[in-house]
């Protein structure tokens, strides 16, 4: 439900602030958390901003495990941060803890709570409105894999369990053609069989884990635009937010979600599909920009494998919005009659442009995989 005004007093009242509240304002335009910039008055110091949320307790179901993620990870970047001689207050987030000096707040409806130092002179932006933009948080995300490339990655808790792992949806997907619930299955065979003719997709990032041909990384999984900060003066990506779904996985899955929504010339439910293809000179500023983030901290091969890893995330996806279509639109929120098989079928026309385009995709990875 909403957050009460009495809610909210009483997880202010137990985190340790300093001076007087004098005010206090929903935040932002996450869609997950419930944010809020309080602001306080610290006699003969100024203002002073911090971002205090309600945790979304309904996606995540384990939010001890989420926070001992983001208090692992906050405070191994902070001391690498410092190490290169960054600034460890805008450059990651910096937790503020509880009177009972604890990482986040349980209040008396068992809803949990966490603070947030601000970070000043940036700002989130929800569109790309220019290429930089895209580049910038290309760099930005490749700057936290290279940060926390030494970071023991199989020490962090999956807070949704099996996100990327593409053989299980692959599963999933099969039993809901065979229950096929809303009668659906035989008004999109030729999508079904899309799928069930790339099942080689859906395996290959999973056998080559087993095989142990791939390292297992920290992974951000939610690389939108409005997931970083970017500097007000220069422009630049400075910091990653939003670590709610930081968790073990593979770095071409991160690149490869970003290519899937940010690359893409058409909107994720656009009806003509003609309107939908993988924009190459986006692919390669990301690209360009991922790789130097990431600063020679991934392999040849994770490099090598980035369209892989644009194919894969996007073939998942539309997977998933053609499961949740046969299985009765219970999962994404839809707002038209076959909402769910219109942006599956975007991406499986972008899953065919790439394939299209596979050569001259490699070619652009090439030239920064030095
Ligand atoms: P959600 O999961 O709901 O997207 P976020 O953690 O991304 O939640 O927070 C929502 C918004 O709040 C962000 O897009 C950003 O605008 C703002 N925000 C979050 N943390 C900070 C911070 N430390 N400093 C400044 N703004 C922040
Ligand atoms: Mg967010
Ligand atoms: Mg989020």
């Amino acid at each position: 439900g909403m957050v009460s005004n009495r809610q909210k007093d009483e997880a202010i009242a137990n985190f340790r602030f300093e001076g007087v509240l004098i005010d206090e304002r929903p935040y932002g335009s996450g869609h997950i958390n419930d944010t809020f910039l309080l602001t306080f008055d610290i006699s003969g110091m100024g203002l002073l901003r911090v971002i205090l949320q309600r945790m979304n307790k309904e996606i995540f179901t384990q939010p001890e495990e989420l926070m001992e993620n983001v208090l692992g990870v906050t405070s191994y970047l902070r001391k690498k941060i410092i190490e290169n001689g960054g600034d460890p207050e805008r450059e990651t987030l910096n937790i503020i803890r509880t009177v009972a000096n604890r990482p986040y707040y349980v209040d008396s409806q068992g809803d949990y709570w966490r603070c947030y130092k601000f970070i000043d002179g940036a700002t989130s932006y929800d569109q790309v409105e220019k290429p930089d933009d895209f580049y910038q948080s290309a760099v930005s995300f490749g700057n936290f894999q290279r940060l926390l490339a030494d970071y023991p990655a199989e020490t962090l808790h999956e807070t949704i369990k099996g996100f990327h792992d593409t053989k299980a949806r692959f599963e999933v997907f099969k039993k809901a053609v065979e229950a096929d619930v809303c009668g659906r299955a035989a008004s999109v065979q030729k999508e079904i069989d899309f799928v069930l003719a790339h099942e080689d997709v859906a395996n290959v990032f999973g056998d080559m884990l087993a095989a142990g041909e791939l390292p297992l990384r920290v992974t951000h999984n939610d690389t939108k635009l409005n997931n970083i900060m970017i500097d007000d003066k220069t422009g630049k990506g400075i910091c990653v937010i939003d670590l709610d779904t930081v968790m073990p996985g593979l770095a071409m899955n991160d690149f490869g979600d970003s290519i899937r929504f940010g690359a893409s010339t058409g909107a994720e439910d656009e009806i003509d599909l003609s309107k939908v293809s993988c924009d190459m000179e986006l692919f390669d500023l990301y690209a360009k920009g991922y790789i130097e983030g990431c600063g020679g901290k991934l392999t040849k091969k994770e490099i090598e494998l980035m369209p892989m890893g644009a194919k894969v995330m996007t073939f998942e996806c539309g997977m998933r919005f053609l499961t949740d279509y046969l299985e009765g639109d219970h999962y994404f929120k839809i707002h038209r009659e076959h909402h769910n098989l219109d942006r599956c079928r975007t991406q499986f026309k972008l899953v065919e442009d790439m394939e299209a385009k596979w050569d001259i995709m490699q070619e652009i990875i090439r030239k920064y995989n030095v």
